[in-house]
């Protein structure tokens, strides 16, 4: 029977690395949801779509093919046949993705496809995102929602941007958190049984362990 977790939670709890870590480790499978939006939002910015006009966001949202590759240790994403995993993590793509993932066709679109993965993952698969536990895979086996706060998400990811100014990065992260946090499609929330762990004062193996735990139980 295979498997399927779901990890939630803002930018900077350690989301990602946890998931491929945890995934690796027990040989399942890894969709970083996250990625998806963002593809969907480089592929906007690409072709010149106003992400600010959601009726023109929403027009376009079937256009791109978008394909993930659910291998932990070498996960992919390409958009159109070209691999996109540098472009999708520019500042501007950053920027913007929030106002394209809060476009009700953007989010259909993508959860299918999210949907399609997780079934067809044979030994299972972990899933991170914002609305997994409670709207993409609600039947998840394990939910886990990963919390930090503010200060450590932006010190986590100004280290991963290369000493971007910590105050600039606390700004951008808690500006995004809020405006993904507050759409009225599926904005990020812990679902009602997912369980909590806060990872303010644990280190990364220390975050890991408690998931594959969790997972194992
Ligand atoms: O996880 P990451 O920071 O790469 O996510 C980028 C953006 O994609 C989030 O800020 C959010 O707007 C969107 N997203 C979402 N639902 C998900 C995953 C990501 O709306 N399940």
């Amino acid at each position: 029977q295979p498997v399927i977790v779901a990890i939630d939670g803002p930018s900077g709890t350690g989301k990602s690395s946890t998931s491929k870590a945890v995934a690796a480790q027990l040989g399942l499978s890894y969709l970083d949801t996250g990625a998806q939006y963002r593809a969907m939002t480089w592929w906007m910015v690409t072709n010149g779509i106003d992400v600010d006009d959601p009726s023109a966001v929403a027009a376009a949202a079937d256009k791109p093919e978008i394909v993930s590759g659910t291998d932990p240790n070498h996960p992919t994403i390409t958009v159109d046949g070209v691999d996109v995993s540098g472009p999708i993590r520019t500042p501007e793509v950053t920027s913007k993705v929030s106002a394209v993932s809060a476009v009700p066709e953007v989010r259909a679109r993508i959860t299918e496809l999210q949907r399609s993965l997780a079934a067809t993952a044979e030994r299972g698969i972990v899933v991170e995102g914002r609305d997994i536990g409670t709207t993409v895979l609600p039947d998840a086996d394990v939910k886990i929602f990963l919390t930090a706060s503010p200060e450590a998400r932006a010190a986590r990811r100004s280290g991963e941007l290369k000493g971007a100014d910590v105050h600039t990065t606390r700004e951008a992260l808690l500006k995004r958190d809020a405006a993904d946090s507050s759409r009225k499609t599926s904005p990020l929330a812990k679902a009602d049984d997912a369980i909590e762990v806060d990872t303010t004062d644990l280190t990364l193996p220390q975050v890991i362990e408690c998931v594959v735990t969790l997972v194992e139980e």
